[in-house]
């Protein structure tokens, strides 16, 4: 399943009209992922899309020329090569699918343990903790061009996937890799302030609506917080303002999974899934309600009105807590 970077960067050379995709509702490991593949690849004389569902995201926006990352066209393109990049299965590409009436050649680049493995080339890497660095290490080994703006797009990829440099899949190599982004011109300091200290007021205020009505189970072990379409329209939230608002009640030291439920406009309900123990695996859980994700970090988005959904969920999770832990 595992296509080499030489094999990839040949399918590259070969081609001349590309797209770059993601999933749906990027987070910034999507969107550095593709911006930086897209520079280096604009540089070697390629005719480069990249294209995202959602378009760019207000909070990335600080990115330089981020501007390259679009809504996809309604008259369907043609290409010689489609990229996914970041996206655990061919439907989270979204509206971006209808978009492409051909594409010679597919190749996906992930690190979701959940991938199936879609496409020609395949490069699933799950130790990566974040696709960022996996395009980072093609763009070194292949020689490709690499500029300033690529470095900070994948730096700000990589802190943001490594829940800035925390997580247990941050290696030795994950922090070399950051101190040669530095060294090729990424601003840590500035891309750390556009990332966390940069939020709109509108997010704070939303916080401290959910926080209240935070619920914590099973001996405060299962922590959640649920968000109502009433509320994001009383709020004007965006997509981009619901990402790490879990984080806050995961940090209770007594919480192992914690749950994020979201109201969306179609009638289902979006889930955020963290988990602290390795015991508890959510890409599993999440997999079972058709979703998926990383051991620790999964979601999915299941039918149903609120109260169903968190209730079988919730259920869910508790039932894997007390067999595993
Ligand atoms: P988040 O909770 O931050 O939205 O996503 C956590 C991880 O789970 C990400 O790596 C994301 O790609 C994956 N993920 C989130 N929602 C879904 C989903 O509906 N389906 C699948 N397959 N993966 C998801
Ligand atoms: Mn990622």
């Amino acid at each position: 399943m595992k296509s080499s970077f030489h094999e990839i960067a040949g399918a590259i050379n070969r081609a001349n009209r590309i797209v770059i995709l993601s999933h749906v509702r990027p987070d910034c490991d999507a969107i550095g992922s593709q911006l930086a593949l897209l520079l280096s690849l604009q540089q070697l004389g390629k005719e480069v899309k990249a294209w995202n569902e959602d378009g760019l995201p207000e909070s990335y926006r600080f990115l330089e020329k981020s501007n390259l990352i679009q809504q996809p066209p309604r008259e369907p393109e043609e290409f010689d090569l489609a990229i996914a990049l970041d996206t655990a299965s061919q439907q989270r590409l979204g509206t971006t699918l209808h978009a492409i009436r051909r594409a010679n050649q597919w190749i996906n680049i992930d690190h979701h343990a959940s991938n199936p493995g879609y496409g020609d080339l395949v490069y699933i890497d799950t130790v990566a903790p974040a696709t960022g660095q996996i395009v980072y290490e093609f763009i070194r080994t292949e020689k490709l061009p690499f500029s300033r703006a690529a470095a900070d797009a994948l730096y700000a990829a990589i802190s943001t996937d490594t829940g800035s440099f925390r997580y247990s899949d941050t290696t030795a190599r994950t922090f070399e890799i950051a101190g040669e982004l530095i060294r090729s011109g990424a601003n840590a300091a500035t891309i750390a302030n556009k990332l966390y200290e940069s939020y709109p007021k509108r997010r704070v205020q939303l916080l401290g609506q959910l926080l209240p009505q935070a619920s914590f189970d099973l001996d405060d072990r299962v922590a959640s917080m649920s968000l109502t379409n009433e509320l994001k329209e009383r709020l004007q939230i965006q997509p981009d303002d619901i990402d790490g608002l879990i984080d806050y009640v995961r940090a209770v030291d007594t919480v192992v999974v914690a749950v994020f439920f979201e109201e969306l406009a179609d009638g289902k309900i979006r889930l955020s899934m963290r988990s602290k123990d390795d015991r508890v695996d959510v890409n599993k859980i999440c997999g079972e309600f058709g979703g998926g994700g990383h051991p620790r970090a999964a979601g999915a988005r299941i039918r149903g009105n609120m109260e169903e959904v968190r209730s079988k969920v919730l259920k869910r999770v508790s039932h894997e807590i007390t067999k595993s832990v």
